[in-house]
C-alpha cells in the first residue's frame, strides 16, 4: 500500500503538468492554440497552426492532421469546427490538431507539391531538420506531433484538381499485427466505406515517406482519409470529416458515446493511378464515384489545339475513387484512380 501512493502522486503531478508544442501550451482542461514555427534554411521559413484540447481526464492521445496538401481544404475547415465542438471538460486524453500543415502551398493554392521547393510533403517524411521547407515542416510535424501521439489520421481530400469519392486508405504493412489491426477498425470507426488497401508502403523509420506511414512505423495506429474534393469545402464533406473525428473519440473512448463501426463496407486491394502518357488538355468523361467496366473511356486527351492525343480506357472494371476534372495535363500526372472493390478483408 506504501508504493501505491507515491504512484499516484506522481500521476496527479504530471496530469497537471503543461503540454506545450510550439508556442502553445495546456493543462487539463483547457484548448489552446499556437503556432510550431519552423525556422528559415536554404529556403523560406513557415509555421505551423495547431491546436491542443486536453482533457481533464488521462487517456490516449490523437493526432489529426490537415492541409499536407494545401488545396485539400474541407478537412481543414472540418478542423476549425472540430476544435469548437470537442469539449476539454469531458475529453478523456488528448487531441493534437494540426489545422495546416502544408502553410506555403495553403496560401500559395498549389496542387501536390509546395511552392517553395517543389517538393510533395506527403513523399519527405520523416523529414529534416535541415533540409529544405517541406522536409523542414515534416521534421517538425514527425517529433513534434507524431511521437506524442498514439493515433493518428492525416486528413486528405481530393486536391484541387481532384473529383473524388471519400474513401480511406489501411495500410497493414504485416509488421505489428496489434497497429495493423487497430488501424482496420480505426478506417471503419471514421466511417469509411470504401477501404484502399495499401500494403506496400515503406518498412524503413528512417525513410518512411508517408505522414501516416511515419506514425505507423511507431507503432501508432493511423489511417489516411479521403473526404472532400476540387479545392471547395463543400458542406457536406466537411460535415463528413467533422463526422469523422466525433465517430473515432467515440471509438477511442476519448468521449462518452457508443462506437459505431462501418457495416460491409468495400474494400480495395487492386486499385491503379491512371497517369497520362502526354501533356495537353485532358476531357474527363467519368464522374467520382462511377462505375466503370474494363475497356471504357475515362476520358480524352488532347493537344492544345483540340486534336485527339490518345483514349484513355478502364485498365479494368471498378469504381473511379477519383478523377482529375481540370483540364491542365502533364505527362506522368494523375488522370484518375480506379479500384476494383471486393466484400472482404
Ligand atoms: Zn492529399
Amino acid at each position: 500500500m506504501v508504493a501505491v501512493i507515491p504512484a499516484l502522486l506522481i500521476a496527479a503531478l504530471q496530469q497537471a503538468t503543461a503540454v506545450t508544442i510550439g508556442s502553445a501550451s495546456a493543462r487539463p482542461g483547457q484548448s489552446v492554440s499556437g503556432f510550431i514555427e519552423v525556422p528559415a534554411g536554404s529556403d523560406a521559413a513557415t509555421r505551423i497552426p495547431i491546436s491542443i484540447v486536453r482533457g481533464i481526464q488521462a487517456g490516449p492521445t490523437l493526432a489529426l492532421i490537415a492541409g499536407t496538401h494545401g488545396s485539400e481544404v474541407a478537412p481543414i475547415v472540418a478542423l476549425q469546427r472540430a476544435r469548437t465542438l470537442i469539449d476539454p471538460t469531458v475529453l478523456r486524453g488528448t487531441v493534437l490538431i494540426v489545422h495546416v500543415a502544408n502553410m506555403p502551398s495553403f496560401l500559395g493554392r498549389t496542387i501536390y507539391y509546395s511552392p517553395i521547393d517543389g517538393k510533395n510533403l506527403n513523399r519527405v517524411y520523416p523529414g529534416k531538420a535541415d533540409g529544405t521547407v517541406s522536409e523542414r515542416i515534416a521534421y517538425a510535424i514527425t517529433n513534434q506531433i507524431i511521437e506524442r501521439a498514439d493515433y493518428l489520421v492525416d486528413m486528405h481530400a481530393g486536391d484541387g484538381n481532384e473529383s473524388l469519392r471519400p474513401y480511406s486508405y489501411w495500410s497493414p504493412l504485416g509488421l505489428n499485427h496489434r497497429v495493423d489491426s487497430l488501424a482496420r477498425e480505426m478506417a471503419l470507426a471514421w466511417g469509411s466505406d470504401h477501404i484502399v488497401v495499401d500494403t506496400v508502403r515503406p518498412r524503413d523509420v528512417r525513410a518512411s515517406v508517408y505522414t501516416q506511414n511515419t506514425a505507423q512505423l511507431r507503432g501508432k495506429p493511423s489511417i489516411t482519409t479521403e473526404t472532400g474534393y476540387l479545392g471547395i469545402p463543400a458542406e457536406d464533406m466537411v460535415q463528413r470529416n467533422v463526422d469523422g473525428v466525433l465517430r473515432l473519440l467515440r471509438y477511442l473512448r476519448m468521449v462518452p458515446g457508443e462506437a459505431q463501426l462501418t457495416q460491409q463496407p468495400l474494400f480495395f486491394e487492386r486499385t491503379e493511378v491512371l497517369r497520362s502518357p502526354a501533356t495537353g488538355l485532358w476531357h474527363a468523361r467519368v464522374e467520382r464515384g462511377q462505375s466503370v467496366q474494363k475497356g471504357s473511356v475515362i476520358g480524352v486527351l488532347t493537344d492544345f489545339f483540340g486534336n485527339t492525343q490518345a483514349e484513355i480506357r478502364a485498365p479494368f472494371g471498378g469504381i473511379m475513387l477519383y478523377v482529375v476534372a481540370t483540364p491542365a495535363m502533364t505527362q506522368g500526372e494523375p488522370m484518375g484512380m480506379i479500384g476494383e472493390p471486393r466484400l472482404e478483408r
